[in-house]
């Protein structure tokens, strides 16, 4: 292991991901993560876990938001690999599968504007990040979850760049959806999640923005690995 091995140093920060639906998040995230040795953290999916939850215990947010609210404090939440995968597991069962339906996404926002879901969510997602070494990604996380991350990322790309970019992983998953219908939806949660009385989706005052319109993938990654080590050697007095 060499010194600039990511286990074994001591340095390890926290970075925190944040943006619109689509935006590229997860994919970005995830590939830094995996580069820096980091623990990855989709907290996009624990909120769509509880919308799963919710669906199927047949709670609609309008008239049961109280008991949406504590069925997210029963829930038990872990991140596991599955082959190359990182799925979220809920009470031991994966639901990586249900959790990205189109109607679960939906669901999503209205569920994720419930305070008493957000309380216990934020609770769990900074118990996961407590040791560092963590990338974080969600709406949230720079702003509220972890302040006080070292590495600060708001990442967004314009409305046409973004629903272009959904239709084609849901394709990926057999889900037919016309972009007509994935930029209103998509218009629909941003506007839920910016305007929502509880933690709404902005750009932290200390984050650099990150627009992504005609940059590749690896160039994204690239730039905020450069970011996390440079707060890295911050941290051991290099800079
Ligand atoms: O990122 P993803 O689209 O999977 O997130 C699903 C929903 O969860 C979003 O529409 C948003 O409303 C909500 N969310 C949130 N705070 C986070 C992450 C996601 O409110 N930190």
């Amino acid at each position: 292991m060499s010194a600039l091995d990511p286990e074994s140093r001591d340095c390890r920060v926290s970075l925190a991901v944040d943006g619109p639906s689509g935006a590229g998040k997860s994919s970005v995230a995830r590939a830094v993560a995996k580069r820096l040795g980091y623990i990855y953290i989709d907290t996009g999916a624990m909120y769509r876990a509880v919308a799963y939850r919710a669906l199927r215990a047949g709670l609609e947010v309008a008239a049961h938001e109280a008991a949406i609210g504590a069925l997210a404090g029963e829930l038990q939440f872990e991140f596991r690999p599955v082959g190359e995968e990182q799925h979220l597991f809920v009470d031991g069962e994966d639901v990586e599968g249900p959790i990205r339906t189109p109607e679960v996404g939906n669901l999503s926002s209205p569920v994720s504007a419930i305070p008493e879901v957000r309380r216990h969510l934020v609770a769990a997602q900074r118990e996961m990040a407590a040791g560092g070494g963590v990338v974080m990604e969600g709406r949230d996380i720079g702003t509220v979850v972890l302040p006080g991350a070292e590495v600060k990322v708001f990442l967004t790309a314009s409305e046409q760049e973004r629903a272009r970019r959904r239709q084609t992983q849901l394709t990926k998953r057999g889900v037919a959806r016309s972009l007509e219908q994935i930029l209103a939806e998509q218009r629909e949660r941003d506007e839920r999640d910016s305007t929502r009385a509880v933690a709404p989706l902005c750009q932290a005052a200390d984050a650099r923005l990150l627009v992504t319109d005609g940059m590749c993938k690896e160039a994204v990654v690239d730039l905020i690995a450069g970011w996390v080590r440079e707060a890295e050697a911050g941290d051991r007095g290099e800079a």
